[in-house]
């Protein structure tokens, strides 16, 4: 880390810190400016008290450092391999399928629809996270096995979200992504545990966090030996109240810029009105997603969940027509 100071007494304070914890740097001086360059190998400083420190009118910023997701470290974009289908930059990415599974004939029936229409991996969920406790919460174990059994029927890899440490078993060696709510985004236990498999993982973003947060609980992900994560922007909460979230599409090209994860993005969650989500979805590819996870149903308004924000099948289809013209136009491509 990098830190400018300004005279001499201000900075002999700052080196009197460094001493104090046996923190090795290095000091180049110009008249009047000190260049002080901090090897915190151990990671024993904490930046807001350099920071606060009088003089100081430079520090290197947090996420300049080489953290694991980071460009700095690994500037190949990761590829993700998962059975029969490869994760990678060159390609979007489709996700698709129902919000929650809610019987065998109903999962079946979209598992194949989306999967002719062009899907990659079919989503659907067995443990529903949902903010009233009186909504569907999902078939649980039972519904995994569904998902299973889809999985091995169609060929279609699948991705459900865990909700929590105990199902941890359910999950790994039966499902190719693990999904990490944007509830649990912040769930470190949860993180730590994920980050001990090989399973990939498809983290989303809290929708009271900001980028930096999103990146940091990636980066427990990775510390922990799992390298195989991919981030989602999912709509963050704003003052604006004609769509469920905001979908930040800026996210994209930031996120983008700083890491080599791979970006997906759900339109979905982002807009909860099944009408702007194609147009949501071409502007994510547009400004340089990944991946798309959409929320596909073919009997929205029948659903248990989600029903207004999922798309129809014929909808699905006409999304995935368009999203290969855009995907051309930014050179990328949909197999
Ligand atoms: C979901 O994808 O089913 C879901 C609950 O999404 P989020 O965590 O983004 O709300
Ligand atoms: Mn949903």
């Amino acid at each position: 880390m990098t830190l400018i100071v300004k005279e001499k007494q201000n900075l002999n304070k700052i080196l009197d810190y460094l001493n104090n914890l046996s923190i090795p740097y290095k000091v180049n001086s110009t008249k009047e400016l000190y260049l002080l360059d901090i090897e915190d190998t151990k990671n024993l400083l904490d930046e807001k008290i350099l920071l606060s420190f009088e003089g100081v009118i430079y520090m290197t910023p947090l996420l300049d450092k080489p953290f694991l997701w980071s460009r700095k470290t690994k500037n190949e974009d990761t590829i993700i391999p998962l059975n029969h289908y490869t994760i990678d930059s060159k390609h979007i990415t489709i996700i698709a399928g129902p919000c929650s599974i809610e019987n065998k004939e109903q999962l079946n029936t979209i598992a194949v629809q989306v999967k002719n229409i062009g899907a990659h991996i079919l989503r659907a969920g067995a443990f529903k996270p949902r903010t009233s406790p009186y909504d569907f919460q999902g078939l649980g174990k039972e519904g995994l096995t569904l998902l299973e059994q889809c999985k091995k029927e169609y060929k279609l890899p699948i991705i459900s979200e865990i909700t929590d440490l105990s199902q941890l078993d359910l999950f790994v060696d039966h499902v190719d992504i693990i999904q990490v709510g944007a509830r649990n985004m912040q769930n470190y236990e949860l993180l730590k545990a994920l980050s001990k498999i090989n399973t990939p993982i498809l983290l989303k973003r809290g929708m009271g966090c900001t980028i930096e947060e999103l990146l940091f609980s990636a980066e427990y992900l990775l510390k922990g030996g799992n390298n195989n994560v991919i981030l989602c922007e999912r709509g963050i909460k704003t003052f604006e109240n004609s769509t469920r979230y905001t979908l930040d599409l800026s996210a994209i090209p930031v996120l983008k810029k700083l890491t080599h994860l791979p970006i997906f993005v759900d339109p979905s969650h982002a807009v909860g009105d099944w009408q702007y989500v194609e147009s949501m979805s071409l502007a994510a590819i547009a400004a340089g997603a990944d991946g798309l996870m959409i929320e596909v149903h073919h009997t929205p308004l029948c659903a248990k969940s989600d029903g207004l924000q999922s798309l129809n099948i014929q909808h699905f289809h006409q999304l995935m027509q368009k999203c290969k013209k855009i995907a051309q136009a930014v050179g990328k491509e949909i197999l």
